[in-house]
């Protein structure tokens, strides 16, 4: 990590080098949302201050000059995810969206019975959408099981398979446990047997390159506030038949060929799954974002990120009274990615949380929005420390010597 200039980097986030009372802010919740280059905030500004009109409509200047801004960051995702085309990139205003557009869509493709296979890891975003489907459509949700690490039990997901489901929805990345998923060879099972497939990439963008014609899924789903862009905008990408297929949430303007009372036509995509004017001023943001992302040395940052992860996982695991979540025999993984789960001996995860924030250190501790997960490994809720490709080893170290002293204290 030493062999670019680190520091630069980490100076255009500027939320990063204030100070909490006494102590400097040490975030490591960048798994909730990440913190955004002065780029990102400074592509919104300027669309309010020089290019504000509604996108796709008038014939003025302002309103040619958003739409072209617009669509170039459509084909900024476009190249990002390597999308076959522009079509396939829908703008939805994040993760749950996205899905919830997904599972609303198909109340014409699934039927009583139907199967619908879910990841027992799975956000509550990639849960509730599908339990709603099901309960509309008389379909079961059905939870692919855990092994004792929160990691998918792959045995158990190939017999799942046998009972000829007709979705899958898979995470990527874990948000709870940083775990990562299979997703190439589990994508490729689910389509064998004719499932279609999503897969919920909202913690793996920021951390992996992701290809959607390698991945081959039907849809995949992500937000831009997890990568560096604003909160209000993501993406839902799918092949043609599969955005085709889905019957749009939102109905209303944008999204029409014709309308008369006797009987409205809808557009073709993007368009029929983007109605309403959408969120502008963080497309302009997002795709600063991307720009921003595409600028730096992508191999190095992510070598940055595992040693970081890693050295996170050893040093918390040599504090002792500690037990890692998501990794082989709780010790170190080098398969995880972003987040560290854990809990300090019995002690109750909310009070380890307030004794860090007391000291500036930002993390998160709960159910993670993964309830099934946490009963999976028979806990109530867990710490998370996530790190970000801003996120530097003195993070770590202030981290770890906090937990030393929240541990003397509850100890
Ligand atoms: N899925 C995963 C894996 C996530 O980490 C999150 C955000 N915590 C979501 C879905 C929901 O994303 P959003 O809140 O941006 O809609």
């Amino acid at each position: 990590s030493n062999l670019f200039d680190h520091n630069a980097i980490r100076s255009q986030f500027p939320v990063l080098s204030q100070m909490l009372g006494d102590n400097p802010l040490c975030y490591l919740d960048t798994a909730a949302t990440s913190q955004k280059p002065q780029m990102v905030l400074d592509a919104m500004t300027a669309y309010y201050q020089f290019d504000n009109a509604n996108v796709h409509r008038a014939a003025h200047q302002l309103a040619a000059r958003a739409t072209i801004q617009y669509e170039k960051v459509r084909q900024q995702v476009q190249d990002f995810i390597n999308s076959p085309s522009l079509q396939q990139v829908i703008f939805t205003h994040g993760t749950t969206e996205s899905i919830n557009m997904v599972a609303h869509g198909l109340m014409d493709t699934l039927s009583k019975d139907d199967i619908i296979l879910v990841d027992g890891a799975a956000h509550h975003a990639n849960i509730v959408p599908w339990q709603a489907l099901a309960k509309r459509v008389g379909a079961k949700v059905v939870a692919i099981p855990l092994d004792a690490n929160g990691r998918i039990d792959q045995t158990a997901y190939d017999e799942l398979l046998l009972t000829q489901p007709k979705l899958v929805a898979l995470a990527h990345v874990s948000n709870a446990l940083g775990t990562v998923n299979p997703i190439n060879a589990m994508v490729a099972k689910a389509k064998a047997i004719g499932a279609l497939t999503l897969v919920d990439g909202a913690q793996a963008v920021a951390h992996l390159a992701v290809d959607v014609q390698t991945l081959d899924c039907d849809y995949y789903v992500f937000s831009g506030h997890k990568m560096y862009g604003p909160t209000g905008i993501g993406i839902l990408y799918g092949k043609l038949a599969a955005l085709n297929m889905l019957t749009p949430m939102l109905t209303g303007g944008e999204m029409i060929k014709t309308v008369s009372f006797d009987g409205t036509t809808y557009g073709e995509l993007p368009n029929r799954l983007e109605a309403g004017t959408p969120a502008i001023a963080e497309v302009m943001g997002f795709g600063a974002a991307i720009t921003f992302l595409n600028s730096l040395p992508q191999a190095q940052l992510r070598q940055h990120e595992q040693q970081l992860l890693r050295y996170l996982q050893q040093q918390l695991s040599q504090l002792g009274d500690i037990t890692l979540y998501g990794v082989d025999g709780g010790k170190e993984s080098h398969e995880n990615i972003g987040s560290v789960a854990f809990n300090l001996a019995n002690e109750h995860h909310q009070d380890v949380s307030i004794l860090l924030d007391q000291q500036g250190i930002a993390i998160r501790s709960g159910h993670h929005c993964a309830m099934p997960l946490m009963q999976s490994l028979q806990i109530k809720g867990c710490c998370r420390a996530s790190i970000g490709l801003y996120s530097n080893k003195q993070d770590i170290d202030r981290f770890i010597s906090a937990m030393a002293q929240v541990k003397s204290i509850l100890l």
